[in-house]
């Protein structure tokens, strides 16, 4: 059977990129399809923008912060306009490289919806080509709720692209985009209102961490609301928005931006024509090393829906490509000990187990934890504390869960997570010299537990 390429990839965003580049690399003749934007979620929609707007919230702090160090700021006007003219001219230069690199890989790239027609054969753009294999990285799409006015609400997608920045805004759920979101719009000075459906946000994480967030954003003036939810919303004379909650309550906001998860990107893909099956909640089923049901079909990153990063979609993409056209050099990757942040105001740090995963897993544990002012608050008047924790094995002493919530969380606890791969003890912690005067530090001189 004769194919035009050996690796057909859809979808070039994160993980489909990096397993074209790489399959490329390995001397395969590489496709790729886009239907949106090169470079795909993070850098169209996701990580990138949100980091910028997160950067130019951060400001807000500095300015507030800067008199305490004999600087004067006249009152600080924020644009929004700006902003984001300049986050697009960034993004535009990002997509730009993304298409430099595909080419310079020597894959070819067709901009265009794709469609699976059979095992083997994508069409796009009216012309259908066959490969010998076929990689789904479609990514996902935000979900939004099936509620009386939903036409009515933004989702993260088109909150990049508000031509003004809102005067009220109400932020509804409760992981990482909405705390993000929420960070975001009240630090460039929208009345910003987080509701969340139960008792407090980002399940999943250390207790201690989504209580201490809960205080910082709520010393910040943000207006958190849990165990609240939107039933129907209702578009005024004035324009603003009417949002019911379940409990009666009436709320105003000038925009309603939803983040309850997102669904997997399957829509018009052909699935139909070949073998490849879902799972229960739509994202496409794949063995250990990605190869859905249809043998010649792989799929890896949100589409999948293990682990919605965009590192982990780089990792998969990395590992097809290697398995496909590299076997000596494919190893499956460990799922364990995933770092992440959430880059609200302040940040979230974690990697391993949370303190309530590793009691759940039937550990013994001792947790050591710090909270401070950091000093670089020292002379201002903001109360803003920093906290860090270990979890520790108390059997073995390995360190199993690193969390914290504080300025350049992410930043330190990408080293830290270095530190658990290489399964650190406690007592390897201790040995370690701090570096002073840093917040970082304090992961070496936390010396008693606080649960004996
Ligand atoms: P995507 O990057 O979504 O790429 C899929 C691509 O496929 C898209 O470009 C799409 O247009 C294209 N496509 C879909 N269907 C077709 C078709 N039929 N034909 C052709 N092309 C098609 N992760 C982090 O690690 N850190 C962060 O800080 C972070 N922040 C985020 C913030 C937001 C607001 C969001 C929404 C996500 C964030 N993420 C973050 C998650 C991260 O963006 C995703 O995990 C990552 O982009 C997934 O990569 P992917 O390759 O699976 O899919
Ligand atoms: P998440 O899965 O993180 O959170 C979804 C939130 O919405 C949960 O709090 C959930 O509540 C709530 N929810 C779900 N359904 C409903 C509903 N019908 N009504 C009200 N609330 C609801 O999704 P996000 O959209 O925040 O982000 C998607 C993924 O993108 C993340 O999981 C993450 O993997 C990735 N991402 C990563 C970032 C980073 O690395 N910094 C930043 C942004 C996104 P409950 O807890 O009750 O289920």
């Amino acid at each position: 059977m004769s194919f035009d390429f050996d690796l057909f990839v859809i979808g070039a965003g994160s993980g489909g990129v990096r397993a074209a580049r790489f399959a490329a690399g390995f001397g395969a003749r590489v496709a790729v399809a886009e239907s949106r934007y090169l470079g795909g979620t993070c850098v169209n929609v996701g990580c990138v923008p949100k980091k910028l707007l997160v950067y130019g919230a951060h400001f807000n702090d500095d300015f507030e912060q800067a008199s305490g160090f004999g600087w004067t700021v006249e009152q600080p006007k924020f644009d929004w306009a700006t902003l984001i003219a300049n986050k697009n001219r960034e993004i535009h230069r990002l997509n730009d490289i993304y298409r430099q690199l595909l080419a310079n890989s020597g894959a070819t790239l067709f901009e265009g919806h794709a469609r699976l027609c059979d095992a083997h054969t994508v069409e796009i753009s009216g012309q259908r080509f066959r490969a010998a294999n076929i990689l789904l990285a479609t990514g996902g799409w935000p979900q939004v709720p099936d509620i009386p006015g939903k036409e009515l609400v933004i989702t993260s997608n088109e909150a990049f692209f508000l031509k003004a920045l809102p005067r009220r805004v109400l932020v509804v759920g409760g992981g990482y985009i909405a705390v993000e979101f929420a960070s975001i719009f009240h630090g460039l000075g929208a009345q910003t209102t987080l509701l969340y459906r139960r008792e407090l946000f980002l399940r999943g994480f250390d207790r201690s961490v989504r209580e201490h967030l809960r205080e910082e954003l709520l010393k910040k003036g943000l207006d958190l609301q849990f165990n609240a939810d939107i039933t129907r919303l209702d578009k005024q004379a004035d324009g603003s928005l009417a949002a019911t909650l379940k409990d009666g309550r009436v709320l105003e906001a000038d925009c309603v931006l939803y983040a309850i998860g997102r669904h997997p990107m399957t829509d018009d893909l052909g699935l139909k024509n070949t073998a490849v099956e879902l799972d229960q909640h739509g994202f496409i089923k794949v063995d250990d090393e990605y190869r859905t049901t249809e043998p010649s079909i792989w799929a890896i990153g949100d589409v999948i829906g293990h682990v919605q990063l965009t590192p982990v979609a780089l990792a998969e993409g990395m590992a097809v490509a290697r398995r496909l056209f590299r076997p000596e050099e494919y190893r499956p990757l460990d799922y364990k000990l995933i770092p992440t942040t959430v880059f609200s105001l302040p940040n979230i740090g974690t990697v391993g187990l949370t303190e309530e995963e590793a009691l759940g897993a039937g550990h013994k544990i001792k947790v050591f934890n710090s909270r401070f002012r950091p000093m670089k608050l020292s002379l201002t008047a903001s109360q803003e504390k920093t906290l860090m924790k270990l979890v520790v094995d108390a059997d073995t002493d390995k360190v199993l869960g690193c969390h914290m919530v504080g300025p350049d969380a992410g930043e330190i606890l990408q080293g830290i997570a270095v530190a658990l791969k290489a399964g650190a003890t406690k007592a390897i912690f201790d040995d370690t010299i701090g570096i002073h005067p840093t917040a970082a530090e304090e992961f070496v001189t936390m010396r008693t537990p606080v649960n004996e």
